[in-house]
């Protein structure tokens, strides 16, 4: 089967078409500046043709779908020779709020309880709702699935999702921790077990999602007991851009001090913080690395409070499950990193965890990065958001 995976954001919309069977890609791209002017991104990767870049106006989600759909059968570099060969369609959804624990086929029904969930994560659902639309006014009779990055973390028991407040705040506004990157955490848990040869159901696995947004994630018997973002993906780790745990005292301090009102605070701690905010260097650790080298200290300082924060967090989650057998590394810098996978893997030499410093330099493969002598197994696992979606998808429809 062949399967349409949609990740739609406000202004952009990136899509995958993905064989079921050979699980691989034919074709991928984005939309991007969608309606401000319109720009086509498409590469048909089963051919191996390079990118294409075509700008054309996409005033709204729909004329960009449009735009994906006519590139996927254009003659010449069409990935496919027929729309109907798309056989169903999988969307990211960000936020399922506590009405979804799994994905789902969906249906009006679906698109109304997502829309409930819009509070939630006010910039990114209402963009996952037009993606779904535009696909639905343009291809009516093919199967859509929603699978969102919140479901995954469903499991979590009470005493993990509540936050310290008056139970109010959950009973009247549903207050407490969700959890992000649940596809991906899903996915990497389940393969990093499957190299390990070990049974997912009895396994303590840890897995650091470690992007430019970044979490981890303690997976007991392959259900997810505790995850480092909340109610948003503000909280947890330091990432690129973001802050993670703060204070909130301090949020109320900064805002008095440089004057600014809740979106103003909002946009410091989303935007201008992380590992960026305290380097004044850059988000993206290629540039940190670089620069840390040449002596910059607070390139230093941005590194070490990165690893220390990710450290910590997988302390706590040994201690919420009594023991880990295998942390996994996972997305852009969590793949691509041995430096940093060292850095985190230095605090737990208590545990008797110990790296393979060969193995360790993999970058964007499956690999067993631990000494063979390790008493916790540590993995390199690439994540692949749109193949767990096209996975999901396929098994509903
Ligand atoms: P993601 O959000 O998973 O796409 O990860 C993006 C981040 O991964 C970038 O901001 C970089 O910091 C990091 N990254 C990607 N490739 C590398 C690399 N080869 N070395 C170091 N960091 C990398």
């Amino acid at each position: 089967m062949k399967v349409l995976v949609i990740n739609c954001g406000s202004s952009s919309l990136k899509y995958q078409v993905i064989d079921s069977e050979s699980e691989k890609v034919l074709a991928k791209g984005l939309c991007e500046r969608i309606g401000i002017d319109g720009r086509l991104v498409y590469q048909n990767v089963s051919k191996g043709l390079d990118k294409e870049v075509t700008d054309a106006a996409m005033p709204t989600h729909k004329e960009a779908v449009q735009m994906v759909l006519d590139a996927l059968v254009n003659d010449k570099t069409g990935a496919l020779s027929d729309l109907s060969e798309i056989e169903a369609v999988g969307h990211r959804v960000v936020h399922g709020g506590e009405k979804f624990t799994s994905s789902v086929v969906i249906t009006e029904e679906v698109i109304n309880a997502v829309e409930e969930c819009n509070d939630l994560a006010p910039l990114h659902n209402p963009a996952n709702i037009i993606g779904i639309r535009a696909c639905q006014a343009l291809m009516p009779n093919v199967p859509m699935v929603a699978v969102f990055d919140t479901a995954f973390h469903q499991t979590m028991p009470s005493k993990a999702y509540m936050y310290g407040v008056p139970y109010e705040c959950y009973e009247n506004y549903k207050v407490r921790k969700y959890g992000f990157h649940g596809t991906s955490h899903s996915f990497v848990s389940k393969r990093a077990c499957e190299l390990n040869g070990t049974d997912y159901d009895k396994t303590k696995t840890i897995v650091c999602h470690l992007g430019n947004g970044a979490s981890i994630c303690a997976v007991e018997n392959g259900k997810s007991v505790d995850t480092s973002m909340g109610l948003s993906p503000l909280e947890g780790l330091i990432m690129g851009t973001r802050s993670g745990d703060i204070d909130p005292s301090a949020v109320e301090f900064i805002a008095k001090k440089e004057n600014l009102d809740f979106a103003g605070v909002m946009n410091l701690l989303n935007k201008k913080s992380g590992v960026e905010g305290i380097s004044g260097v850059s988000s993206d650790f290629r540039d940190l690395k670089a620069a840390s080298d040449e002596g910059n200290e607070r390139a230093q300082l941005a590194i070490e409070m990165f690893c220390y924060r990710v450290a910590k967090y997988v302390g706590s989650y040994i201690a919420a499950m009594n023991g880990v057998d295998v942390i996994a590394f996972t997305a852009g810098i969590g793949e691509n990193t041995g430096w940093l996978r060292e850095k985190v893997c230095n605090y737990f030499g208590y545990l008797g965890l110990k790296l393979d410093d060969e193995a360790n330099k993999v970058a964007g493969e499956d690999k067993l990065i631990s000494a063979s002598d390790s008493k916790v197994k540590v993995y390199c696992v690439p994540t692949n958001e749109e193949l767990a979606i096209a996975r999901e998808t396929v098994a509903l429809v």
